[in-house]
């Protein structure tokens, strides 16, 4: 069963101007099966915090250690990371002109499994999750995040968890920018994903609303840099009602 281990992250994000310390000492640890929300103000580094897990060049790891079934991620490639079964959400944002969603998902799942998909079965695959997700059929045949409204790119990295079924998922803001609508059919995608008791879910998020569609074990309250309170769903309750004030002092921040 897969574990996620972060233990005393310090992270440091290089400007031309300057390097500053963002995390400052994260411990979290995600087993399979659990659903871990990240909760915090706006620039507190819950991004920060999945970049740095992802691998992105700009954030450093300045000290701490972060070990997927006791391998070190940080020693990985950005490649090696998802092939370890870690899945970054907002991994691909980009567009990619001329390469249709089909092939782009096909190529992932080649690298991420080691070898290609059947491409008849891929297909049918491919098919049947954008049903799930309502995703319009044409879809697949559209270029990579290439005029994608919010609400796709977030139905599109839903997709591709549901496809790659990664060991740890990193979900980063999923919720933003969506209607109800898309909110439920997201929370659907990730709620199928979690079924199976195998995967491990970071689910960052600003706002207390996606807790009611995909039900955290655990909340975590991010501020500064650090996780300043960890509990359960009760806790995401309390930061519905009185916001992020208690943490932050700020009264902007609380919002
Ligand atoms: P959150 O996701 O909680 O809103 P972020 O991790 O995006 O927070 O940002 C935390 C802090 O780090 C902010 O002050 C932000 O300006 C800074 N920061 C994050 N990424 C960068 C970057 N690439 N370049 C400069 N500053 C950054
Ligand atoms: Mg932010
Ligand atoms: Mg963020």
């Amino acid at each position: 069963m897969a574990t996620l281990e972060i233990k005393d992250l310090h992270v440091s994000v290089t400007t031309d101007e300057a390097s500053k310390e963002i995390l400052k000492g994260v411990d979290l640890t995600i087993k399979a099966g659990e659903t871990h929300a990240i909760m915090g103000p706006n620039g507190s580094g819950k991004s920060t915090l999945s970049y740095a897990v992802a691998g992105h060049p700009k954030y450093t790891v300045t000290s701490g250690s972060v070990l997927l079934d006791g391998e070190d991620v940080l020693e990985m490639s950005v490649d090696e990371r998802a092939r370890a079964g870690l899945f970054l959400a907002m991994q691909y944002p980009v567009e990619v002109p001329g390469v249709s969603m089909t092939n782009f998902l096909r190529t992932a799942a080649t690298a991420v499994r080691g070898e290609a998909p059947n491409l008849r079965h891929w297909v049918k695959e491919v098919k049947g999750a954008m049903a799930d997700l309502d995703i319009d059929p044409t879809f697949g045949e559209r270029s990579v995040n290439e005029g994608f409204s919010g609400g796709e790119k977030k139905r599109h990295e839903i997709l591709q968890l549901g496809l790659l079924k990664p060991k740890i998922a990193i979900l980063d803001e999923t919720d933003s920018g969506l209607d109800v609508d898309a909110l439920r059919v997201v929370s659907a995608g990730v709620n199928k994903f979690k079924e199976s008791g195998e995967a491990g879910v970071m689910l960052i998020t600003h706002y207390t609303r996606i807790l009611k569609y995909i039900q955290p074990d655990f909340v975590h309250v991010f501020a500064n840099g650090r996780i300043v309170e960890s509990g359960g769903r009760e806790l995401a309750d309390q930061l519905e009602e009185h916001g992020y004030v208690k943490y932050t002092g700020n009264q902007e921040a609380a919002k």
